[in-house]
Protein backbone atom coordinates (compact mmCIF):
# COMPACT_ATOMS: atom_id res chain seq x y z
CA UNK A 1 0.00 0.00 0.00
CA UNK A 2 1.90 3.02 -1.02
CA UNK A 3 -0.10 6.00 0.08
CA UNK A 4 2.98 8.65 -1.58
CA UNK A 5 0.73 12.08 -2.58
CA UNK A 6 -1.72 11.63 0.12
CA UNK A 7 0.10 10.62 3.29
CA UNK A 8 1.89 13.47 4.57
CA UNK A 9 -1.56 15.82 4.32
CA UNK A 10 -2.35 16.93 7.71
CA UNK A 11 -5.96 17.41 6.45
CA UNK A 12 -8.25 16.35 8.60
CA UNK A 13 -9.31 12.71 8.04
CA UNK A 14 -5.76 11.50 6.91
CA UNK A 15 -4.21 10.90 10.27
CA UNK A 16 -0.98 11.32 8.33
CA UNK A 17 1.53 14.23 9.14
CA UNK A 18 4.98 14.34 8.97
CA UNK A 19 5.37 17.93 11.39
CA UNK A 20 3.57 15.56 13.81
CA UNK A 21 6.20 12.38 13.44
CA UNK A 22 9.15 14.46 13.52
CA UNK A 23 8.21 16.80 16.80
CA UNK A 24 6.92 13.49 18.84
CA UNK A 25 10.22 11.82 17.69
CA UNK A 26 12.20 15.03 18.72
CA UNK A 27 10.40 14.66 22.10
CA UNK A 28 11.98 11.48 22.75
CA UNK A 29 15.41 12.14 21.17
CA UNK A 30 18.98 13.91 23.07
CA UNK A 31 19.04 16.11 19.92
CA UNK A 32 16.85 19.10 19.21
CA UNK A 33 17.45 19.13 15.66
CA UNK A 34 15.94 16.93 13.65
CA UNK A 35 19.13 15.73 11.39
CA UNK A 36 21.47 14.93 14.02
CA UNK A 37 18.13 13.30 16.11
CA UNK A 38 17.72 11.24 13.92
CA UNK A 39 20.70 9.45 13.39
CA UNK A 40 19.92 8.36 17.31
CA UNK A 41 17.45 6.15 16.05
CA UNK A 42 17.91 2.60 15.61
CA UNK A 43 15.25 -0.26 14.25
CA UNK A 44 14.82 -2.91 16.88
CA UNK A 45 12.25 -4.92 15.52
CA UNK A 46 9.74 -5.21 13.63
CA UNK A 47 6.23 -5.75 14.12
CA UNK A 48 2.77 -6.64 11.79
CA UNK A 49 -0.43 -5.46 13.38
CA UNK A 50 -2.51 -2.68 13.32
CA UNK A 51 -1.24 0.55 15.44
CA UNK A 52 -0.94 4.15 15.18
CA UNK A 53 2.29 5.42 13.20
CA UNK A 54 3.75 8.42 15.72
CA UNK A 55 2.65 10.42 12.63
CA UNK A 56 -1.04 9.79 13.72
CA UNK A 57 -1.72 7.63 10.71
CA UNK A 58 -4.03 4.80 11.90
CA UNK A 59 -4.24 1.81 11.10
CA UNK A 60 -0.49 0.90 10.08
CA UNK A 61 0.32 -2.91 9.30
CA UNK A 62 3.89 -2.77 9.10
CA UNK A 63 5.14 -1.20 11.99
CA UNK A 64 8.69 -0.67 13.26
CA UNK A 65 9.75 -0.28 16.69
CA UNK A 66 12.77 2.42 17.06
CA UNK A 67 15.09 2.53 19.76
CA UNK A 68 16.71 5.63 20.55
CA UNK A 69 20.85 5.56 21.22
CA UNK A 70 20.88 8.30 23.69
CA UNK A 71 18.08 8.51 25.84
CA UNK A 72 16.70 4.56 25.55
CA UNK A 73 12.96 5.60 24.76
CA UNK A 74 11.15 3.88 22.07
CA UNK A 75 8.65 4.53 19.15
CA UNK A 76 6.32 3.17 17.28
CA UNK A 77 6.43 3.86 13.60
CA UNK A 78 4.80 2.98 10.25
CA UNK A 79 7.23 1.62 7.91
CA UNK A 80 6.78 4.38 5.27
CA UNK A 81 7.54 6.78 7.47
CA UNK A 82 10.65 5.17 8.64
CA UNK A 83 11.76 4.60 5.04
CA UNK A 84 10.95 8.26 4.20
CA UNK A 85 12.15 10.15 7.11
CA UNK A 86 14.49 8.13 9.28
CA UNK A 87 15.74 6.36 6.92
CA UNK A 88 16.15 3.17 8.71
CA UNK A 89 16.53 -0.33 6.51
CA UNK A 90 13.36 -1.53 7.64
CA UNK A 91 11.67 -1.48 4.50
CA UNK A 92 13.73 -4.66 2.91
CA UNK A 93 13.49 -6.58 6.65
CA UNK A 94 9.45 -6.29 5.25
CA UNK A 95 10.45 -6.94 1.47
CA UNK A 96 12.23 -10.24 3.03
CA UNK A 97 9.63 -11.14 5.43
CA UNK A 98 7.13 -11.27 2.63
CA UNK A 99 8.88 -12.90 0.39
CA UNK A 100 10.00 -15.66 2.48
CA UNK A 101 6.60 -15.70 3.60
CA UNK A 102 4.95 -16.25 -0.09
CA UNK A 103 8.10 -19.26 -0.83
CA UNK A 104 9.70 -20.56 2.33
CA UNK A 105 12.28 -21.89 -0.30
CA UNK A 106 13.80 -18.06 -0.80
CA UNK A 107 16.51 -16.03 1.23
CA UNK A 108 16.02 -13.60 3.32
CA UNK A 109 18.48 -10.45 2.90
CA UNK A 110 21.13 -8.87 5.03
CA UNK A 111 18.95 -6.69 7.17
CA UNK A 112 16.82 -9.16 8.16
CA UNK A 113 19.26 -11.74 9.11
CA UNK A 114 20.99 -8.85 11.27
CA UNK A 115 17.60 -7.90 12.49
CA UNK A 116 17.25 -11.40 13.35
CA UNK A 117 19.90 -12.43 14.83
CA UNK A 118 20.22 -8.85 17.16
CA UNK A 119 16.68 -9.82 18.28
CA UNK A 120 18.11 -13.40 19.63
CA UNK A 121 15.81 -14.97 16.78
CA UNK A 122 18.46 -16.72 15.19
CA UNK A 123 21.48 -17.79 16.94
CA UNK A 124 25.53 -17.08 15.67
CA UNK A 125 25.80 -20.20 14.43
CA UNK A 126 22.67 -20.05 12.71
CA UNK A 127 23.87 -16.34 11.22
CA UNK A 128 26.86 -17.19 10.15
CA UNK A 129 24.94 -20.60 8.26
CA UNK A 130 22.33 -18.57 6.42
CA UNK A 131 25.26 -15.77 5.81
CA UNK A 132 26.80 -18.57 3.49
CA UNK A 133 24.26 -19.95 1.90
CA UNK A 134 21.73 -17.16 1.14
CA UNK A 135 22.96 -16.27 -2.21
CA UNK A 136 23.82 -20.20 -3.53
CA UNK A 137 21.23 -22.56 -5.43
CA UNK A 138 23.27 -25.46 -5.13
CA UNK A 139 22.00 -27.00 -1.33
CA UNK A 140 22.12 -30.26 -0.10
CA UNK A 141 19.24 -31.35 0.65
CA UNK A 142 19.89 -30.71 4.45
CA UNK A 143 21.04 -27.55 4.11
CA UNK A 144 17.87 -26.33 2.14
CA UNK A 145 16.01 -27.95 4.93
CA UNK A 146 18.13 -25.86 7.46
CA UNK A 147 17.32 -22.30 5.74
CA UNK A 148 13.65 -23.11 5.89
CA UNK A 149 13.74 -23.98 9.35
CA UNK A 150 15.42 -20.98 10.11
CA UNK A 151 13.11 -18.74 7.44
CA UNK A 152 9.99 -20.61 9.34
CA UNK A 153 11.82 -19.26 12.78
CA UNK A 154 12.08 -15.51 11.36
CA UNK A 155 8.50 -15.65 10.49
CA UNK A 156 7.11 -16.88 13.85
CA UNK A 157 8.95 -14.31 15.69
CA UNK A 158 7.53 -11.29 13.22
CA UNK A 159 4.17 -12.62 14.03
CA UNK A 160 4.67 -13.38 17.35
CA UNK A 161 5.57 -9.86 17.53
CA UNK A 162 2.32 -8.59 16.32
CA UNK A 163 0.61 -6.03 17.58
CA UNK A 164 -2.42 -6.53 20.06
CA UNK A 165 -5.71 -5.10 18.93
CA UNK A 166 -5.76 -1.85 18.23
CA UNK A 167 -5.35 1.12 20.92
CA UNK A 168 -5.94 4.96 19.92
CA UNK A 169 -3.58 6.61 22.49
CA UNK A 170 0.15 5.77 20.87
CA UNK A 171 1.97 7.30 23.86
CA UNK A 172 0.58 4.77 26.37
CA UNK A 173 2.15 2.57 24.05
CA UNK A 174 5.67 3.91 23.98
CA UNK A 175 5.65 4.24 27.95
CA UNK A 176 5.70 0.79 28.22
CA UNK A 177 7.64 -0.76 24.54
CA UNK A 178 7.59 -4.64 26.33
CA UNK A 179 3.54 -4.40 26.44
CA UNK A 180 3.95 -4.74 22.43
CA UNK A 181 6.90 -7.11 22.60
CA UNK A 182 5.29 -9.95 24.32
ZN1 LIG B 1 3.62 7.55 9.89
Amino acid sequence: MDMTGTEFDSAPGTGFSQARLKREMLNLSASQVWDTARTEWELSTVLEGWQDCLCGHYPIKELCLLVNTETGSFATVGNCCVRRFVQLPSNLVFQAIKRVRRDITRSLNTAAVSLAHRNQWINDWELKFYQNVMRRRDLSHKQRAKKAQINRAVLAAVSRNSAPPPRRNAAAQLDDPRGILQ
